[in-house]
């Protein structure tokens, strides 16, 4: 064998000659020359059309490899302009790496790979990067996954959800396919424009073949999914109908507890601050403390109590079992909710009123709740992590990579 040929797959650039190989032992980098094939030379970089030359650019170019041991490698080479008839004057295309990246394509994939399985503090340590490169790397292999496969195709049942992934009112409008339980698509914004993108997306033939929709009841993402769809059918996510009422009871609580706090019972809004949990969770889950405390707001606290009732009465709509058991205890809360002189639970029934509809057809329907919920966790916890890339875009990769099938396969495996 001969020395040079081992680099190329050491490094992943196969499609390249090798010059020299030269290790800085001090600096612990190793930096190997190569020249692209003549093939693969003068090639937009954007389309890979072959071009004319345009310039040298800024000469020589180092672009980081995957690690060699504890050692960082390089691969340099020129970097020469063309003038592509659709692109203009661009970089000229080098078949280790991506358009606009000063990583190798392998370099870039791993740490894809990475950033979709691990938090961010290890992927930067592991790959010596930051983590604000890591989400430029992210975005470009979204962009060349989405090149490859049309996550759009076949879709029957979808839920549209929206999202905040950041403070100050920045959301995500993110699509699940139910059926195969990924995420098809995902935008900045939560408005009409930003659904009507989606189904522009879509097209009208596959925007008939839609068979339902499901959402959180928003009526912009309603008046957009009767436009472009008339015949599939409008669902309510039973999860977001369960968040209404338990922000409704948290509402409740921080009353509760307020009123406490200014008639001077001081343990009385203890014991309320300290319950939080344990109103919020669901009463299969509850620990043996936290059934405790339940258990003294019972007795101490009529109004909360309630409240909890009607939260957990409510959630009892979707287990039911069947739509007529479904709408039977539906009908009752809201007579229920409609009396009970809560404020925010009077609110809240009618709110849901205006829902009755929806939620019969989700009922009828019965599309499996968990998957979508499981999902929007899911989907949390990945924009906690996306937290620093600066860019929406970013964090759409990361979602898209690691939930919509797009997550690249580690480097030579
Ligand atoms: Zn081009």
């Amino acid at each position: 064998m001969r020395t040079k040929s081992v680099w190329a797959p050491l490094l992943g650039v196969q499609a390249a000659v090798i010059e020299a190989a030269e290790l800085d032992e001090a600096a612990g980098e190793m930096v190997v020359a190569v020249r692209v094939r003549s093939k693969q030379r003068r090639r937009c970089g954007r389309c890979r059309r072959r071009c004319p030359k345009y310039d040298c650019g800024e000469g020589r170019r180092r672009w980081r490899a995957m690690d060699l041991g504890t050692v960082r490698a390089y691969i340099e080479a020129e970097a020469p302009r063309v003038t592509c008839r659709e692109h203009g004057v661009v970089v000229a295309a080098v078949p280790w790496a991506r358009h606009e990246s000063r990583f190798t394509r392998a370099f870039e994939d791993q740490a894809a790979w990475l950033a979709t399985e691990t938090s961010q503090a290890t992927v930067a340590a592991l790959m010596r990067v930051t983590w604000r490169s890591v989400g430029r790397m992210i975005t470009r292999v979204m962009a060349e996954g989405l090149e490859r496969e049309d996550a759009l195709d076949g879709l029957v049942r979808i839920g549209i959800d929206e999202i905040s992934h950041r403070k100050g009112q920045k959301y995500l409008t993110v699509v699940y396919d139910h059926d195969r339980k990924r995420i098809v698509w995902a935008s900045a914004g939560r408005d009409a424009e930003t659904v009507e993108a989606f189904f522009k997306e879509l097209g009208p033939d596959r925007c008939e073949k839609l068979q339902q929709v499901s959402a959180d009841g928003a009526s912009w993402i309603r008046t957009v999914v009767q436009q472009r769809c008339p015949q599939a059918k409008l669902t309510l996510d039973p999860f977001h109908v369960v968040s209404w009422a338990t922000e409704a009871l948290d509402e409740v609580r921080r009353h509760v507890w307020n009123d406490a706090r200014r008639n001077g019972q001081t343990a009385v809004a203890e014991g309320i601050k300290g319950a939080r949990f344990a109103l919020w969770r669901n009463p299969e889950n509850l620990t043996k403390n936290q059934k405790l405390t339940l258990a003294s707001i019972s007795k101490t606290n009529n109004r909360l109590y309630r409240a909890y009732l009607m939260k957990e009465q409510l959630r009892q709509v979707f287990k039911a079992g069947s739509k007529e058991k479904g709408m039977g205890i539906l009908k009752r809360w809201l007579r229920w909710a409609h009396r009970c002189r809560i404020p925010a639970f009077v609110g809240l029934a009618r709110n849901i009123r205006k829902h009755v509809d929806d939620i019969a057809v989700t009922l009828e329907l019965g599309l499996t709740n968990a998957a979508v919920e499981a999902a929007n966790t899911k989907v949390r916890l990945l924009i906690r992590r996306a937290f620093g890339f600066h860019s929406a875009e970013a964090t759409i990769a990361l979602v898209l990579l690691t939930l919509g099938g797009l997550r690249p396969p580690l480097p030579g495996r």
